[in-house]
């Protein structure tokens, strides 16, 4: 997720489609769980008058441990989301919105299940279909829910003209992860994600009313309202729907890139069209970047789906997708000019989640700051402080000529003086920390993207840009496709610098 803008202010290649056939979702890494679903396919219909999502979902699991697995985890999010929706939103969102769970069944044989100690995780019992090693079976969850009036990743939202938009994500009922012998779920979590799904591939069938584009993780076609959904290699599933997109598509080296956006939503065209040309720019430099630092794009299409989500926060990612919060600019150009150097951040930051979050999983509720931090740095430093034409024609149109090269020569000027004095005082600064234990009087962004972008910045400088690099390739070779901790982290790192200083910066950031 990109934070609010006043925050974040301060594959396929060839190599991809190697990996998509080498490197499957079936194939066990040594970091994939023991049980998992390595297929999933979805039915799902969207009633745009009650606002509802009738979904059949069927998970193909397989037991790769040594003993018999008589029960399995799925997890609803739907019900943490809508539950979390009529505590804080209950203007917009309607008291009965709901998820009802209309039955779980493998072979046609009605499964029992049990909602946890948060209903939002189902125990099943496989009872007779209990699964030898080795041995895998078809679970069916057939699920009803309500979509809230919300702007945000999982929610309807009312636009000009009577058209609407659909957000639906945590909306997919999906197999926990289960590794080190156990179920690891967590709660839905609002400021953030509770994420660490493992590699999957997706099938969906997905009907809306025909007037409506559907924009999905994965590749996608639609005919007579009917959307084909075929996505390899992914974490989860999201959907944006709307009769009001209009798409414009290119190719850079080899990606596929879809541009969804609402015309017609600005006074005056420029806005539309200058909207268009920075999440072009944007989005070819930050593949490009990412790409030489780090390594190939591991999807064939990456779309950017314009979202309205308000002012909380710039954007959200999916595997090979990217919500990008349009509010920014929409409420801005009521101003002298629209917000583009949000807009620019946002983009770029969450293309970059597609090498860590979307390639590289990890958990995300345990250990937000893997993703965010190194993120952070990507799109607040990587990015946003080099020289590039996007950066040039952000400047323009926001006439601030000079701007980027000004904010590079502060940024490297104060974080070398910060460095040198926390390494002095020996400050910790611990970004190991799951969110619920994050201090109650902090705002939740500070240590996963605050610290986290501090503890990327301190090693860049300590180990020297090439190096720096060299480790986040390594890292992002080893464990694309797979999930990382905070330990394989630090491993990889002192693998390609194991200097005194890189250890001091390690000790103020990692417990
Ligand atoms: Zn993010």
């Amino acid at each position: 997720m990109a934070a609010a803008a006043s925050i974040s202010e301060g594959g396929t290649a060839a190599s991809t489609s190697e990996r998509t056939a080498t490197d499957s979702a079936s194939t066990i890494a040594s970091t994939d769980p023991l049980i998992k679903a390595d297929h999933y396919t979805i039915d799902a219909s969207l009633n745009t008058k009650k606002h509802q999502l009738t979904e059949s979902v069927t998970m193909h699991v397989v037991n790769n441990t040594d003993g018999e697995v008589s029960r399995l985890c799925i997890v609803n999010t739907a019900y943490g989301y809508l539950k979390y929706d009529r505590k804080y939103y209950k203007f917009d969102v309607k008291k009965n919105a709901k998820t009802s769970i209309r039955g779980i069944s493998a072979g046609g044989k009605a499964l029992s299940y049990k909602p946890g100690k948060d209903p939002s995780d189902l125990f099943v019992d496989l009872g007779d279909s209990r699964l030898a090693p080795g041995q895998s079976i078809d679970v069916t969850v057939k699920v009803t829910t309500s979509v809230p009036k919300r702007e945000d990743r999982f929610g309807y939202t009312r636009l000009a003209g009577g058209k609407t938009l659909y957000n639906l994500s945590f909306c997919f009922p999906y197999l926990s992860d289960y590794r080190g012998g156990k179920w690891n779920y967590h709660p839905y979590y609002d400021d953030g994600e509770n994420r660490n799904s493992a590699v999957s591939d997706y099938d969906i069938t997905f009907r809306a009313p025909k007037s409506y584009t559907v924009a999905a993780v994965g590749k996608s076609s639609t005919e007579d309202g009917i959307t084909k959904i075929h996505a390899a290699n992914v974490r989860e599933m999201a959907i944006c729907a709307s009769d009001a997109y209009k798409k414009q598509s290119w190719t850079f080296n080899g990606t596929r890139v879809n541009n969804y956006y609402f015309p017609g939503r600005y006074k005056k065209s420029k806005y539309m069209k200058l909207y268009n040309k920075v999440c072009k720019s944007v989005a070819n430099e930050s593949l490009d970047l990412y790409t030489k630092n780090i390594g190939p794009y591991a999807y064939d299409e990456l779309d950017l789906v314009e979202c309205l989500f308000g002012f909380g926060f710039g954007g959200m990612e999916y595997p090979g997708l990217a919500m990008i919060n349009g509010n920014l600019e929409y409420y801005a150009k009521k101003q002298s000019q629209c917000n583009f150097d949000s807009l620019r951040s946002n983009v770029t930051h969450e293309i970059a989640h597609q090498w860590f979050y979307a390639a590289v999983g990890s958990d995300e509720y345990a250990e937000a700051w893997l993703d965010e931090g190194p993120v952070s740095f990507l799109e607040t430093v990587e990015f946003k402080l080099a020289d590039s034409s996007s950066s040039a024609l952000v400047d323009k149109i926001e006439k601030t000529p000079g701007k980027t090269a000004r904010l590079r020569k502060e940024y490297f000027t104060d974080i070398r003086k910060e460095m040198k004095k926390q390494l002095k005082s020996g400050k910790k600064t611990y970004v190991n920390v799951p969110v619920n234990k994050y201090p109650k009087d902090q705002v939740t962004s500070l240590i996963p993207y605050d610290y986290g972008c501090r503890f990327m910045g301190y090693l860049y400088l300590a180990m020297g840009a090439d190096a720096f690099h060299s480790a986040l390739h390594d890292y992002y070779e080893t464990y694309s496709m797979k999930q990382a901790t905070t330990e394989d982290f630090v491993n990889v790192i002192r693998r390609h610098d194991n200097a005194e200083k890189v250890n001091a910066i390690i000790k103020l950031f990692v417990k």
